[in-house]
This record gives C-alpha cells, structure tokens and sequence, in this order.
C-alpha cells in the first residue's frame, strides 16, 4: 500500500441535510486527511466538464442538474490506499445496495441523490483533484 491522493465531493444532498461534518469525520476516522477544501457552487459547465464521461449515460443531464441544485464540499484526500479506502466508505453507488454503515446507506436516499463522489483510480483521482485545485492549493502534511 501507498499514500495516495483521491477526489472526494460532497453532493448538494448531503450538504442540504448538514453532514459535512459526519462525512468529514469518517475520513478523519478511517485515517483519510483533507490537505485541500473548498465549498462551490458549480457552475453547468463545470459539472459537465467534471463528469464528461457520462456525456453519453441517459443519467447525464439528470446527473448535472442535481449537482448544480446547491452547493458542494470538494476535497482532496491524503492516506494510505485513499482511493480504495474512500470509496469503501462511500458504499456502492444505488444506496439501496451499500453496504450498512457506509455514508450512502447511511446518508443517500436514491442513486441519482447519492450523498458523495469518490475517484475510482489512480488515474482519474489526478485528473480529478487537477479539475478543482491548483497544484499549490494541495497542501503538504506533516506527519
Ligand atoms: P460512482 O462512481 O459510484 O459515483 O458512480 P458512477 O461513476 O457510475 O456514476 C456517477 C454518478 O452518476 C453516480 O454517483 C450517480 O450520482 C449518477 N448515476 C449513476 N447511475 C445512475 C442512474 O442510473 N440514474 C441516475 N439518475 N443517476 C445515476
Ligand atoms: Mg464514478
């Protein structure tokens, strides 16, 4: 296992119902650390731009509405195996099949309101932290 960096974005519904706080501390619990935070409200083209790769799913522009309904909390997470670890505490991505006591299970009620976004690879947590912070914006921990 390696420390890794991953994209983590707190959706609109989450945010509307007040856990950024519980979500942050299941990172913080499971030994994830924030090095880079900001609340946004995106913009249409960010949130197309963000998730091009569903351009093509019947979901997209349900997808994209919903994340531009209210604000978001993006960060980027530090820690061993971040990618793997955040999206095991994320649980699948219907609600109705996470597991119990993941934040969709607990907090996500439909799978296009699904409470968080989470890198799925090496390659995408890059490009993804990129799309949101400048390389000085990803603060170095001391450990
Ligand atoms: P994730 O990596 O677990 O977030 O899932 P995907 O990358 O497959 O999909 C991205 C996001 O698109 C999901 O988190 C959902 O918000 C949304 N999504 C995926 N499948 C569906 C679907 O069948 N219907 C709708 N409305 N949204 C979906
Ligand atoms: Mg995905």
């Amino acid at each position: 296992m390696a420390v890794e960096q991953t994209l983590s974005i707190i959706k609109p519904d989450a945010v509307a119902k007040n856990v950024i706080g519980e979500i942050y501390s299941r990172f913080e619990k499971a030994g994830l650390t924030i090095v880079a935070a900001r609340m946004m409200q995106l913009s249409r083209e960010q949130a197309e731009g963000f998730y091009a790769v569903h351009k093509d799913r019947p979901f997209f522009n349900d997808l994209v509405s919903f994340m531009i309904s209210g604000p978001v909390m993006v960060q980027a997470l530090e820690g061993e195996d971040a990618i793997a670890k955040n999206r095991e505490l994320m649980g699948a991505t219907n609600p109705k099949e996470a597991a119990p006591g993941t934040i969709r299970a607990d907090f996500a009620v439909s799978i296009d309101e699904n409470a968080v976004h989470g890198s799925d690879g090496a390659d995408t947590a890059k490009q993804e932290i990129a799309y949101f912070f400048k390389p000085e914006e990803v603060c170095k921990r001391i450990r």
